[in-house]
């Protein structure tokens, strides 16, 4: 017998109650995202890989080691999206969104893919929730997107919940911090991990990161980016906090909060929950205020987050999900009765209710007990004598004529 082909690493078949409690969690949001004027939009699964090169970063993880990227057969370089900003910002360029009203307010869910190393809470298919506020710099866009996402995690009950925020200031801010950060940390040398040592050119900012020991202590000392904001920046991010105090969110200031992708300017946020062990984080996002200029538009902030399906479900305790009730199950009880059955199941879906066919070929006694578990409310059976119709709740049941059955299970 030849091996049987199972899901690739790092992805998984949602079935059953999981199918369900990620229908509701999108419905949840879906809800949260519409009452505060946020439209749905989506974007195909690949992209070109020069998006996320020039969006993401070059020296980012993402870019350097996580992403699916195939020949598009033409010469072109395909990538399969490891994140929902730059192509909902390739899409607002695309598509002259500058001329609507600003800002345009987005969400999106959908899957995406990064090829890391798999484990719990870490795919290599993952489903994000996220929303793009582009083309106003208002720290007030920044609170409420903030405030989104913290009513979706209220929603679904998202435990043991931690809200950290920073601001990273300009790029120009940045680049001069950046600079500082290194002569610091080569000053340091000795007492850093190796790993932090081989990225002080490419990417200091990740030492904050790191959980090796000496590296800690040398971080506990070093300068940092939030006391080198110029005077707007600052009172930007003076101002997120006012509006998050204002709506009664809970947060910390973490200095040292970094995050993967190299586009953020100014506020940047995180969502953790301990109750998530290692792959702690839920959600979290920031402003982008040179990402469109990157991508080769004119100068238009933005401010966005998404959040990681798995990892909302698995922090919360989802209500059990249940099935729609069932009003009607039909069967019958020669194969003559077949047609007539197929289309009263038929008609009674076509009225509204919810009903299913006995396609097992069941015995009496099975496709009652089938009709049980589907907690069926009505059994009807087709037969020489007429339609035997059965009330499961009162356990009632009476011959009738077949054009009356959907009368009956109305009342
Ligand atoms: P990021 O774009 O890296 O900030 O990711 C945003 C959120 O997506 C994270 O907080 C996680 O909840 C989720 N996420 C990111 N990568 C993965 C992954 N490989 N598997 C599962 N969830 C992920």
């Amino acid at each position: 017998m030849s091996e049987r082909i199972k899901t690739p690493r790092g992805t998984f078949d949602v079935l059953g109650e999981a199918a369900l409690a990620r229908a509701e969690l999108e419905r949840t949001a879906k809800g949260i995202f519409e009452r505060a004027g946020y439209s749905r939009i989506e974007t195909p699964t690949f992209e070109a890989t020069e998006l996320f090169a020039r969006g993401v970063g070059e020296s980012t993880d993402v870019v350097q080691k996580e992403m699916y990227t195939f020949d598009d057969g033409g010469g072109g370089s395909l990538t399969l999206r490891p994140e929902g900003t730059a192509p909902v910002c390739r899409a607002y360029l695309e598509h002259g969104m500058h001329k609507l009203a600003q800002p345009v307010k987005l969400w999106y869910l959908g899957p995406y893919f990064r090829a890391e190393r798999p484990q719990h809470g870490r795919y290599r298919q993952f489903g994000q929730v996220g929303v793009e506020a582009i083309g106003s710099d208002d720290p007030a866009v920044d609170a409420e997107t903030i405030v989104l996402l913290a009513e979706i995690l209220e929603a679904i009950k998202a435990r043991d919940l931690r809200l950290r925020l920073s601001s990273l200031g300009t790029p120009d801010t940045r680049a001069g911090y950046k600079a500082e950060l290194q002569g610091y940390l080569r000053e340091h040398e000795g007492e850093l991990s190796q790993e932090v040592r081989d990225r002080i050119d490419l990417n200091p900012l990740r030492a904050f990161d790191a959980d090796h020991p000496g590296t800690r202590q040398v971080m506990a000392g070093a300068p940092l980016l939030l006391d080198r904001l110029n005077d707007e920046d600052r009172e930007h991010f003076e101002t997120v906090k006012a509006l998050l105090d204002a709506a009664g969110l809970a947060y910390e200031v973490d200095p040292g909060l970094v995050r993967g992708l190299d586009y953020y300017t100014r506020t940047v946020f995180e969502f953790s929950s301990d109750a998530l062990g290692a792959q702690s984080g839920v959600g979290g996002g920031g402003r982008y205020d040179g990402l469109i200029e990157q991508l080769g538009g004119p100068h238009t902030p933005g401010m966005g987050w998404a959040a990681g399906v798995e990892r909302m479900l698995l922090a919360s305790d989802p209500p059990p999900t249940a099935p729609p009730p069932l009003d009607l199950y039909v069967a019958y009880a020669k194969p003559e009765y077949r047609e007539q059955a197929f289309r009263l199941a038929a008609d009674a879906r076509r009225a509204g209710h919810a009903a299913q066919l006995e396609l097992g070929g069941r015995s009496v006694k099975g496709l009652f007990k089938q009709a049980d578990r589907a907690k069926a409310r009505y059994v009807a059976i087709l037969g020489d004598e007429g339609t035997a119709l059965k009330d499961m709740e009162s356990g009632e049941q009476r011959t009738v004529e077949i054009d009356t059955v959907m009368h009956h299970i109305r009342r």
